[in-house]
């Protein structure tokens, strides 16, 4: 089976509500949106979410990548190693990488073999019962009294679905944080993490704020992801040491080098590995059995992403021994949508679920589709 033809599409939404983390606020995803047909006519849907900061692509790198990617594939057979390796070849011909891009492409690609052979991706990955994980749904910085809002919020909404798990977006500010934490864990009962996003410049005044947290609240804060400035190993391996809350690092880990090293130094306790950071479920599987079989903990979390790019990671999750946890929230609570399934329905006992389809399990929804074949006008503005 051989790719026909590569779509690439710039896809914008505007996110519910705006989201606030240590060092930016969200309001839209830009994101891109990859349709791979192949000569036996299976299509396969695939999405990059950019997020320079994070992924190290900005959406209009994603795009240029791709648009050369879009050339270079066609005629070429749907194979993960041959397609990556390619993928790997046009990076270096062009001198930047663009983590998202692979990323689009690689789920595309994963999304056509499971139909090909129809099951879905997770069983391709090897596990014939999904590995199903409690997922969090994130809070992102916010007043006191919005916070304590917005967990009231989750609980009544997703109290059927098992909710259990909330995570916390702390700011760096010591008082600030403490003061939510702990109203968090006095309205929601259940398991709490944290976020800082890199907010402490300091890992003592870090390692003070999580030892009192612990004091008060205890295992119930499972984790604390990134404390500390992007890349400095030393610092976070400090606060890993000195905290009896464990670190995962998140921005610190991109690629499987990054990986590499934090397993090696021991400077956390676990890994957030993400699809759009790793560039695919093909490197996202490297990453998880090197820090998995050395006793790391494994999370996997999501930028803004739609509810297509999601599917991909709940079946990556589903599919992958090792993974205890998960952050897979962005479909559901950004209102982020471009499928004809609602993400809501996948969300099972506190758990993401996948779908017992080939492939994703997910169909592009009508409106995109009559979008993108050009069915609908749009008039441009007066
Ligand atoms: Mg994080």
């Amino acid at each position: 089976m051989e790719i026909k033809e590569i779509r690439v599409f710039k896809m914008n939404l505007a996110l519910n509500e705006s989201f606030s983390i240590s060092f930016k606020t969200y309001t839209q995803a830009q994101n891109v949106l990859v349709i791979i047909e192949t000569d036996e006519g299976i299509e396969g849907y695939g999405e990059g979410s950019p997020d320079k900061s994070i992924t190290g692509d900005s959406q209009e790198e994603a795009l240029s990548f791709l648009r050369v990617v879009a050339k270079r594939l066609v005629g070429k057979p749907v194979d993960i190693d041959l397609i990556h390796e390619n993928l790997k070849t046009i990076e270096s011909n062009l001198g930047f990488k663009s983590q998202t891009g692979k990323a689009a492409i690689d789920m595309a690609c994963y999304d056509i073999i499971g139909k090909k052979l129809e099951k879905p991706v997770y069983r391709i990955l090897g596990l014939a019962k999904p590995n199903l994980v409690p997922t969090s749904l994130t809070i992102g910085i916010k007043t006191l009294e919005e916070t304590v809002r917005s967990a009231r919020k989750y609980m009544e909404a997703f109290e059927k679905n098992g909710l259990k798990r909330i995570k916390l977006k702390l700011s760096g500010n010591p008082e600030e944080d403490i003061r939510r934490v702990m109203k968090l864990s006095e309205v929601f009962p259940g398991e709490i993490t944290l976020d800082a996003n890199q907010g402490y410049k300091n890992p003592e005044v870090a390692v003070k704020v999580f030892n009192k947290l612990y004091k008060s609240i205890g295992s119930r804060i499972l984790f604390v992801e990134e404390p500390c400035p992007k890349g400095d190993l030393a610092m976070m391996k400090y606060v890993n040491d000195n905290s009896p809350i464990p670190v995962i690092a998140d921005e610190s880990v991109t690629s499987i080098e990054d990986a590499e090293k934090v397993i090696r130094q021991k400077s956390a306790s676990g890994i957030n590995i993400k699809l759009q950071k790793s560039g695919g479920i093909y490197y996202a599987s490297i990453i998880a059995k090197l820090a998995g079989e050395k006793g790391f903990k494994l999370m996997v979390g999501c930028n803004e992403e739609t509810h297509l790019a999601i599917s991909a990671s709940v079946n990556f999750v589903a599919g992958t021994p090792y993974i205890s946890s998960a952050d897979l929230d962005s479909d559901i609570l950004l209102n982020l949508n471009i499928t004809n399934e609602n993400p809501v329905d996948s969300f099972k006992e506190g758990c993401r679920v996948p779908a017992e389809k080939p492939g994703l399990g997910v169909r592009i929804a009508d409106w995109l589709k009559a979008i993108i074949n050009g069915q609908i006008f749009l008039a441009p503005m007066a």
